[in-house]
Formats: C-alpha cells, sequence, structure tokens
C-alpha cells in the first residue's frame, strides 16, 4: 500500500507540475491518476468484467421484457461442438462482490445457462492465493488483507466466466495482537462508531408456492442506521425449499420447512418464515382458443412445451419467404423454460429491486416465450423496427401466422415497451384478423396485463 501512494504522490505530482506549466490540461491530469491507482484500476478491472458481462446477456434483456437469453447465445450458438451436444452459454452470479475478513468464507450462486445445459461444471480461479482462495466449488475464504479476483468459468465452455471482486478486510482483533491479550478489550466487541441490528421483521411470516415457483420476504432491519445490515438466509430443509443469499425462495418438493435470516452482523438477531409448498397445478388460461401468458396469466411451472412444431414450421417458411424478398430473418430467442425464466429475472430482482426488474424482465410463468409459441428474432433494439427487416416483419408475419406482440405505443396495454423483434404465433388466421383490426391481443380478445400484485 505505501508502495501505491508514493508512485500515487510522485504522479500528482508531476501532473501538479505539468499543470503549472500550463502544458497539461486538467483532463489529462484527471485521466491520468485514477488509472495508475491501484485500488481504483482494480475497480474498473472488475467493472469492466461486470459491464461486459451485462452488456451480453442484459442489454439484450433489458430491451426485451420476456426474453433474456443472450445474443452470445445466437453468436457461439455451438457451431463447432458435437452434434446434440448442449454447452453452457452463460454465467451469472448472484453477487460480483464480496466482502469478507480474514478467516471468513463466502460463495457467490452460479446459474448456467442454457437450463439445459449437459456440463455445468465450474472452475474456479484467484487471481492472488495470498489474499484469499477459493475451493472447487466457489467458497472464497479471506487469507489477508487486500484485493483480488475470483473468476468461474465453465469446464464445459472455457470462453464463458464470471468474475467476483474480493475484498478481504483485517480481522479486528489481527492488528493490535494487545486487543486479545486484554479481556477488557475483547469484551468491548463493537468497534466505535459501529451500529449493531437490533431488529429484522418482514412483510411475510408464511409463504405458500408451488413446486418451481418463487417468493421472497422483505426485510427491515432496525436501527436504519444500523452499520451492517447483511442476511444470512437459511432453509432448514433444502429438500423442500431453498433459498438464496437474498431471500428468494424456491419450492423443491411438496411439504413443509422454515427459512431463516440472520443478521450477519448480530447473529442473535434472527426472523423465520414458514414455507409451504405444494405441487403445482396444471392451470393455463386460453381465450378464444389462444394460449394467454402476460402480467395477469401465468403459466404453471411444470409447463415445459418446448418450441412448438407448428410454430417452427411457420417460421422456417416465413424465414425463406423473407429471403425471397432480399430479407435476413434469424432467431435469437425461442422457447424457455420457467426455471430459466426465475434464475434470470431474480438475479435481475437481487441486483436493481422488483420494481426495476418489473419493467424489463418477465416474471417466471408470465413470459410469453415460455408457451414455445414466441420468438425474438435478429436483434433486441427497438430500431430494428426502422430496419428493412423489422418493417418486413411488421408488414408480413401474419400471413405466416404471427403478430408483432408487443406493438409501439401499447404499453400501458401489453404491459411491455415495444418490442419489433417479438413475434407470438396464433395461425395465421387468428393473426390476419388481429393484424387487420389493429388492435394488440390484449385489446383484441379484451383482456388485462397486470400483476396482481
Ligand atoms: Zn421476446
Amino acid at each position: 500500500m505505501k508502495k501505491i501512494l508514493m508512485v500515487l504522490l510522485a504522479l500528482a505530482m508531476t501532473a501538479q507540475m505539468l499543470a503549472a506549466c500550463g502544458k497539461k490540461s486538467d483532463i489529462d491530469t484527471e485521466d491520468t491518476i485514477p488509472e495508475i491507482t491501484l485500488g481504483d484500476d482494480e475497480t474498473h478491472a472488475s467493472d469492466d468484467v461486470d459491464s461486459d458481462k451485462e452488456t451480453e446477456s442484459n442489454s439484450v434483456d433489458k430491451k426485451d421484457p420476456t426474453e433474456t437469453d443472450n445474443n452470445t447465445g445466437s453468436v457461439t450458438d455451438a457451431p463447432d461442438t458435437e452434434p446434440g451436444h448442449v454447452r453452457v452459454e452463460s454465467i451469472t452470479l448472484d453477487k460480483y462482490e464480496v466482502n469478507i475478513k480474514v478467516g471468513e468464507t463466502d460463495m457467490p450462486w452460479v446459474t448456467m445457462l442454457p437450463e439445459e445445459a449437459e456440463n455445468k461444471g465450474e472452475e474456479w480461479k484467484s487471481s492472488d492465493e495470498s489474499v484469499a482462495t477459493v475451493n472447487y466449488y466457489g467458497e472464497i475464504t479471506g487469507v489477508s488483507r487486500g484485493e483480488c479476483m475470483v473468476t468461474v468459468t465453465s469446464k464445459d465452455n472455457p470462453e464463458v466466466s464470471a468474475t467476483v471482486k474480493v475484498t478481504v478486510l483485517a480481522d479486528e482483533t489481527e492488528d493490535d495482537p494487545s486487543e486479545t491479550l486484554d479481556p477488557n478489550e475483547n469484551e468491548a466487541e463493537v468497534p466505535d462508531g459501529v451500529v449493531l441490528v437490533e431488529s429484522i421483521t418482514l412483510d411475510k411470516y408464511e409463504v405458500a408456492i408451488e413446486v418451481g415457483a418463487s417468493d421472497m420476504p422483505w426485510v427491515t432491519m432496525l436501527p436504519e442506521n444500523a452499520t451492517d445490515k447483511s442476511e444470512l438466509w437459511e432453509s432448514s430443509n433444502t429438500s423442500v425449499a431453498t433459498v438464496n443469499s437474498y431471500g428468494n425462495i424456491t419450492g423443491v418438493s411438496e411439504g413443509e420447512c422454515t427459512v431463516t435470516v440472520t443478521s450477519k452482523d448480530n447473529p442473535e438477531v434472527k426472523a423465520e418464515v414458514r414455507v409451504k409448498v405444494t405441487a403445482p397445478t396444471d392451470e393455463r388460461t386460453y381465450i378464444d382458443g389462444i394460449l394467454i401468458a402476460n402480467k395477469t396469466y401465468a403459466l404453471p411451472s411444470n409447463y415445459n412445451p418446448g418450441i412448438d412444431p407448428a410454430a417452427q414450421a411457420a417460421l422456417d417458411q416465413m424465414i425463406a419467404a423473407a429471403a425471397g424478398d432480399g430479407i435476413t430473418l434469424y432467431v435469437v430467442s425461442g422457447f424457455r423454460s420457467y426455471s430459466s425464466q426465475a434464475s434470470i429475472y431474480n438475479n435481475y430482482v437481487a441486483r436493481d429491486g422488483q420494481a426495476e426488474a418489473d419493467r424489463y424482465s418477465a416474471r417466471p410463468g408470465h413470459s410469453e416465450h415460455q408457451t414455445g409459441l414466441a420468438f425474438d428474432l435478429n436483434s433486441l433494439e427497438q430500431s430494428f423496427g426502422q430496419t428493412a427487416e423489422g418493417k418486413w416483419l411488421k408488414e408480413n408475419c401474419y400471413k405466416y401466422g404471427f403478430i408483432i406482440r408487443y406493438p409501439e405505443n401499447k404499453e400501458s396495454i401489453t404491459g411491455y415497451m415495444y418490442e419489433p423483434w417479438h413475434v407470438r404465433y396464433l395461425g395465421v388466421d387468428v393473426a390476419t384478423s388481429v393484424y387487420n383490426s389493429g388492435l394488440c391481443l390484449e385489446e383484441y380478445l379484451g383482456i388485462t396485463s397486470v400483476y396482481a400484485d
């Protein structure tokens, strides 16, 4: 650290001198110094890693609420692997930063997609084992004060990885050994200026979910100004329900269990949730014979049809017809399972909060992609609507049985922003009728698209 400070100091002085001479602009100075700072450098590095990752899966998703998979998927889509082998295409974590003390451990939660990838083996590596080590299942242990990066790579597809920035703080007793020897000092466990969590309340103490479904109690830790409001979540029976580090509870099998949240800062403070998991009901909503998945109508968690063969055949026909007109259409995303959508959505909730996530990502069960009747084509950018391909799609897709499901200026009715790339298969007759009506599907059927809560 001292060395870095000296380098910094020297740089700052050089910059100042240069500025004083009028040879360098302020902008240059500002640019130079943070670049050289070790701490900042690492922050940049981790930010870059994260944002790269996010552009891969996220810029895509942000644009398409019901969609999330990846552009990368379509680009790197395993043309070079054995036929039939489903490769890992993306890794997301429930956290990209870990702050631990020396001797403490933490473990990011990994989601590899697609769901059906055959080899989800993980390879974990620490950039500096003198700061933190990581074991083969991703448990990170603080070794000494400092920062390093821990990377998880897909064994199956080494191009796919995710990085966690690890900060290891000194164990309070480490710096001053006399403290540990002094029993009085030891009693004063709470350092000056640290406010302990004194109580935890939840917005619900009972959760009833179907197998595969999730729910997340909202936690309030008091006092307001508590220094560390970190939560530790635990399920009494993970074969009934699991809980992630953000308190998102997922039903695994029929039964009951208890989920406990404890203050990391003050382990005596905790709250319990009774969890009841029931078998999924296979209730789908058809209106005028049309399967509906929107914010009002959900699909059951066990509805897992894959791509509908009739929709696929119609799509192939449409792509061929477009090619005849010099228009290239291709699929970016098709079927998505309930559980894929759940991990994607839950990740966004963990990162941005539910209100924000609901603006760009469908809740599990509410994505039209789970019907197997929806496709995203070419580009998940709204500007796609202005391209020759986007215009062709808008004017011609009904002839093949598709509609643009989330048209412009219908957000308040469909519940989703304009998505010129998302088509829904309805069959030629219904699609033509919807197209000629100028209405969106909700208006056409006289239904709503609003979450119940
Ligand atoms: Zn879509």
